[in-house]
């Protein structure tokens, strides 16, 4: 693991797909699949159904659209 400041890291595929399957469902806020904390949900965006997720606790995000994700 790198200390990198300002530098999103993303999501792994599994990951992202993992979050989109949360999104999907929304009866319950998603969490990280990585450290299960609460997720920070921006979306849907004015472009389109466009989420920006993000995980404070590991500094993950990742934009999660219609299409491949
Ligand atoms: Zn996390």
């Amino acid at each position: 693991m790198r200390e990198e400041s300002g530098t999103p890291v993303i999501f792994s595929p599994e990951e992202t797909r993992a979050i989109r399957d949360m999104l999907s469902r929304a009866n319950e806020p998603p969490v990280c699949p990585r450290c299960e904390s609460e997720l920070d949900v921006q979306g849907p965006s004015e472009v389109g159904p466009r989420f920006y997720v993000k995980c404070h606790r590991c500094r993950r995000a990742v934009f999660i659209g219609q299409d491949s994700g």
